[in-house]
Formats: structure tokens, sequence, C-alpha cells
């Protein structure tokens, strides 16, 4: 790949204030390590047709080794259809069913970027996996569901929880590690969490006064977990991080595919 440069294209419709403040910090993180980047603003009035258009122009462009579309997209817009859209291999948020499929059967190439962060966290602290209990809660497809599988491909015995889990703080307090990504702020709090537990919250709020924290009661947690990632902070910076690794990955495989290496 020497001389080139990853290239990433983000796509975003319309006009919602919290996916462009996480877009730009993305272009950002871009600049800041050099990688090529360029972001396609598309009016929320337009039509699942122009988005499918703009993806599959930069799917073909030899410039862009990574496609994302800043989710959540105008109802009228299928979120499937579009991240079906965009090429397996320029899928750096890892959402494209294909990458979906290949993470479950154990051999993922663009892993989503959230759980693949939380990953990558656990393994620097060499946070013991094998044999230990992780509890996921929040079972949604970006995050929940991926760090399930994640985990139980580390050798962990994972307990999935949802909105519909009775006593959660059941199969909380069980956990060596706790995963919470649901969005919801405090839903966590020290009653639910075994001491010397590592504790990795994912969740994402904006307070009515404006501030954002996460999913577990930060304070109540200190003293008690064994470790503990904050909200702004933790989890957030990370997902940035794996997706120019991502991006990186993908563009080294486009050029090992072209025999460029
Ligand atoms: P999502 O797709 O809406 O999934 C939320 C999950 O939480 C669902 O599985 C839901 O259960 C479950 N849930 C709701 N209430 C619950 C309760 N009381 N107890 C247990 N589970 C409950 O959301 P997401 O996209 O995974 O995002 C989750 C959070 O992570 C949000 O705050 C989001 O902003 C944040 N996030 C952060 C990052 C980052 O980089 N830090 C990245 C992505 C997302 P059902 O399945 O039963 O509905």
């Amino acid at each position: 790949m020497r001389g080139r440069r990853p290239g990433l294209a983000a796509i975003a419709v319309g006009d919602n204030p919290a996916a462009k403040v996480y877009l730009r910090n993305k272009v950002r993180a871009c600049a800041e390590t050099g990688l090529y980047s360029e972001v396609h603003e598309l009016p929320g009035d337009c039509t699942e047709a122009d988005v499918l258009k703009r993806i599959a122009s930069l799917n073909d462009n030899p410039l862009v080794h990574g496609i994302l579309v800043q989710l959540p997209l105008p109802p009228h817009i299928s979120s499937s259809n579009v991240v079906d859209a965009i090429s397996a291999e320029k899928d750096v948020d890892g959402f494209h069913f294909y990458n979906l499929g290949s993470l479950v059967a154990g051999h993922s190439t663009l892993p989503p970027c959230t759980p693949y962060g939380v990953m990558r966290m656990l393994e620097y602290e060499n946070t013991p996996l094998r044999g230990q209990h992780a509890v996921v809660v929040g079972a949604g497809n970006i995050v929940g569901k991926p760090m399930s599988m994640m985990l139980l491909q580390k050798g962990a015995t994972v307990t999935i929880c949802n909105s519909k889990t009775r006593d959660l703080g059941l199969y909380t307090r069980q956990a060596d590690i706790l995963v919470v990504a649901v969005g919801k702020p405090k839903l966590v709090n020290a009653d639910m969490v075994k001491a010397g537990a590592t504790v990795i919250d994912v969740g994402i709020n904006r307070l009515p006064d404006g501030r954002l924290v996460g999913d577990v009661d930060f304070a109540s947690l200190l003293g008690k977990a064994g470790a503990l990632t904050p909200v702004p902070g933790g989890v957030g910076p990370m997902t940035v991080t794996m997706l120019l690794i991502n991006t990186i990955e993908a563009a080294q495989r486009a050029a090992d595919a072209k025999g460029e290496s």
C-alpha cells in the first residue's frame, strides 16, 4: 500500500444535530491521522434511490476505501437497504449483512467499531475473558449483539439482557465483565454490580441540562467496580479509532487484491 492514502467517505442525510457532531469527530480524526476523507451531505427529503446512487458511485471510487452512512436515517429511507448497498469490502462500520455474518462465523474482517473498540480496551487491560461471565445489557444490532458474539468468541460465558429481562440486577450482579449499551441514564447502579467487576459503559445520553452521561451511575460505582469507563471519553473515542483502523485495513486489503502491497 506504499504511497497510497487510505480514504473514508461519509454520507449524512438530513439535519440531525447529534449525527452531525459524530460525523465531524470522525472527519477530524481522519485529518489528524493523515487519512483522506470526504463528506457527502444529502438533504433530509432526498429519496432512498438518491442515497443508493451516491453509494454506488463511492463503491466504484478507488480513492475511497471505506464508506459510512451516519445513522439514524430519516424514516422514509431503509437503513438496511442502504447499509447493504455499501460494498462489503468498504463497509468500515461493519454493519453489512456479510460482515455481521462473518463475525458470527468467527472470521470477521471489518468488525463493528464500537464492540471492536471495547474488545481492544479489554485486551489492553489484560482483562481475562476465557471462562468469565460477561453480561451484555442491550441487544441492539450495532452494539449489544455483535459485542456478545465477540465476547463469546474469546471464551466468555455470555448473558444478553434486553428490555424484557425480568430482574436485570439478578444478571448484572453475576457479571465479571458488564457491558451496558441501552441508552438510559443511570440504568445500572452500584447495587447491581459485583465488587471488582469490569464495567464498560457504552450508552450516550444527553440530559435536559445538556450534560452527556452514560447508562451507568458512574459516581456510585467508583470504588466498587474493578475498572470503569467514563462517558464522555471512554468507549466513544475508541469507536472513532476503530473506524480509522477499519479504513486502513480496507485500504490494505484493496491494495493486496491489486497486488500493490
Ligand atoms: P438500540 O439498537 O436501540 O438497542 C437498545 C437495546 O437496549 C435494545 O436491545 C433494548 O431491548 C435494550 N433495552 C432497552 N431498555 C432496556 C432496559 N430497561 N433493560 C435492558 N435492556 C434494555 O441501541 P444501540 O444502537 O445499541 O445503542 C445503545 C446505546 O449505546 C445508546 O445510548 C447509543 O447512543 C450508544 N452508542 C454508543 C456508541 C459509542 O461509540 N459510545 C456507539 C453506538 C451506540 P429490546 O431489544 O428488547 O428493545
